[in-house]
């Protein structure tokens, strides 16, 4: 990369302007990771000031037994796989009952592995069954990935899909498994579900529905830094055209317990400047998400410095990334999550889904 072109990318990322993919190139390849962070907490300012969002939520993944095998993933197994799990109604009756007790609790967060035999139905009960339990509580469910495993298991269309499922109780989805919308990428470390193609067109469908998302991604495996950053510029045409997304976040990937363990997990130094570079490439997406189970929560901290303005939550319980060796704890509690914005010289905004603030006497 020649010198210009950096300096270049250096002038338009300090000046709050629209990154092209050889600009972002330029100061991945600069690597002058404190640049990246002063331009990168200039733009978190600019859309969300000195506070930091994070939510009381509870993740529930209902079973592990996946049709699909990707290399990535150190969740799945087979049917009859003594690790296997699948949640029933009683199991879901006592995490809700759990769930219940948890005060201001906003959101109800379901993700899980495509099951073999488990029917569309079932799916439509979990949310009936969470819905009937905790009625003023959001409902974040099913990835693109799961919504074209329902589609393909009802022979329904994606639009059908989501309408159903918003009818309900359904009200948004958390934008899981786009990893790197790449054919390249995906056919080596999840050849077998939705394609970048199919991801992209269930997001679309979703937003077009009003379905609010997130939107996702997993780097630090296979990928070349062209794939990874380009996949941020796919992520921000999306946005210009449909306006869906909420919350970007990004996934080190944790190569234990995978296929793919002769890789080695990327460095913070990493995830520190994908942290800069994703909030000055995403202009259009309000807020950045330092996903404190993947990052650990002194990095998840330290990103609060980088451009991120979102810790997620206090989570509950949490298996997927758990079984690919994260050492994180499984929840953390409200004031914790408080103490550590605080103790960043930030301010701290209990959210819902939606990023409204709640009011601390809403309780
Ligand atoms: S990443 Fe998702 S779809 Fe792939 S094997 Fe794991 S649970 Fe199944």
């Amino acid at each position: 990369m020649d010198k210009g072109a950096i300096t270049r990318a250096r002038e338009k990322a300090e000046a709050g302007k629209r990154l092209s993919l050889t600009d972002a190139l330029a100061l991945y390849e600069d690597n002058d990771l404190l640049f990246l962070a002063s331009c990168a907490r200039k733009m978190k300012e600019r859309k969300s000031g000195k506070n930091v969002f994070y939510n009381v939520n509870r993740h529930i993944n209902l079973t592990n037994i996946c049709t699909s095998g990707c290399p990535l993933c150190a969740f799945q197994c087979e049917e009859g796989d003594g690790r296997g799990f699948v949640l029933e109604t009683e199991d879901i009756a006592k995490i809700l009952q759990e769930a219940q007790s948890v005060p201001r609790l906003g959101e109800v967060h379901i993700v899980s592995a495509l099951h073999p035999t488990k029917d569309f139905n079932y799916y439509l009960n979990v949310i009936r069954q969470v819905k009937q339990a905790l009625p003023d509580v959001d409902i974040k469910a099913f990835t693109p990935v799961e919504i074209v495993h329902f589609s393909q298991l009802t022979g329904k269309s994606i639009r059908e899909v989501l309408t159903i499922l918003q009818e309900v109780g359904l009200s948004s989805l958390p934008g899981g498994g786009a990893e790197i919308l790449s054919d390249r990428v995906r056919q080596i470390i999840c050849p077998q579900k939705a394609t970048a193609a199919q991801w992209i067109e269930t997001i679309k469908t979703a937003h077009g529905l009003g379905i609010r998302t997130n939107c996702t991604m997993m780097y630090g495996h296979i990928e070349t830094i062209e794939e990874r950053l380009q996949h941020l510029i796919t992520l921000r045409d999306i946005q210009d055209e449909t306006g869906g997304f909420q919350a970007f976040v990004s996934f080190p990937f944790h190569p234990a317990n995978t296929e793919l363990s002769h890789l080695k997990r990327v460095g913070s130094w990493e995830d520190m400047k994908m942290m800069a570079l994703s909030r000055l490439i995403l202009d259009n997406v309000d807020h950045i998400k330092a996903f404190w189970i993947m990052l650990t929560m002194p990095i998840a901290q330290l990103a609060l410095g980088f451009g991120a303005d979102d810790l997620d939550g206090t989570i509950g319980e949490e298996k997927i990334i758990h079984a690919a060796g994260a050492k994180t704890n499984t929840g953390i509690t409200r004031s914790k999550l408080r103490k550590l914005i605080v103790e960043a010289g930030l301010e701290p905004v209990e959210r819902d889904t939606f990023y409204r603030p709640i009011e601390e006497g809403m309780l």
